[in-house]
């Protein structure tokens, strides 16, 4: 069994994300989503809650499981026994970044490799931080995001709009 692991923040979970992880599974037998916990980021959704959507939006795809990891990646993928990162490539601005991360992870393990897919054109332009400052500003987030995330958005910033003092977080 050919399995990558696929990590990434998921603050929300988007249609390019989605693409990616169909893609894949073109590409491997099996995928592990692997969600950051990372206590650094200024984040949206709790890791738990990006688990619980992801899960929602991947149905119970039997060749996809998702999980949580923190530290470092070459070590989670140890564990887990998978020895391919699997990542998307949006634009030139995402590649500076994922050729060093890519070239520090097969320092720290050189039996890890990454695998980019770039992105479809009709994603190309979809951050999970550009989907959440247009939610956040109340924008239609449909064809960006499923429906099950669009809604969680929806709630998120309803719910703090509410609150006194409108706080956006
Ligand atoms: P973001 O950069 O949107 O916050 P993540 O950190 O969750 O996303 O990214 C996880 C992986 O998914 C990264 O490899 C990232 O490049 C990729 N990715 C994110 N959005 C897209 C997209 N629209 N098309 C293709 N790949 C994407």
């Amino acid at each position: 069994m050919r399995i990558a692991l696929y990590p990434g923040s998921f603050d929300p979970p988007t249609l390019g994300h989605l693409s990616i992880i169909q893609r894949g599974l073109e590409v491997f037998d099996g995928l592990t989503v692997a969600v950051l916990k990372n206590p650094a980021k200024d984040a949206l959704f709790t890791v738990e809650e990006r688990v619980e959507l992801l899960r929602e939006v991947l149905g119970n795809d039997p060749r996809v499981t998702v999980k949580t990891f923190s530290g470092l990646l070459v070590k989670f993928a140890q564990q887990e026994n998978v020895r391919t990162v699997l990542r998307g490539l949006r634009a030139v601005s995402d590649f500076e970044y994922e050729f060093q991360m890519a070239n520090m992870n097969r320092k720290l393990d050189p039996q890890i490799d990454t695998l980019f897919m770039m992105t479809g054109e009709k994603y190309f332009y979809i951050s999970s931080r550009f989907v959440r400052d247009v939610a956040r500003l109340g924008g239609d987030v449909s064809g960006l995001v499923p429906p099950v995330v669009q809604a969680a958005l929806e709630a998120r910033f309803a719910a703090s709009n509410a609150a006194p003092g409108g706080s956006t977080k």
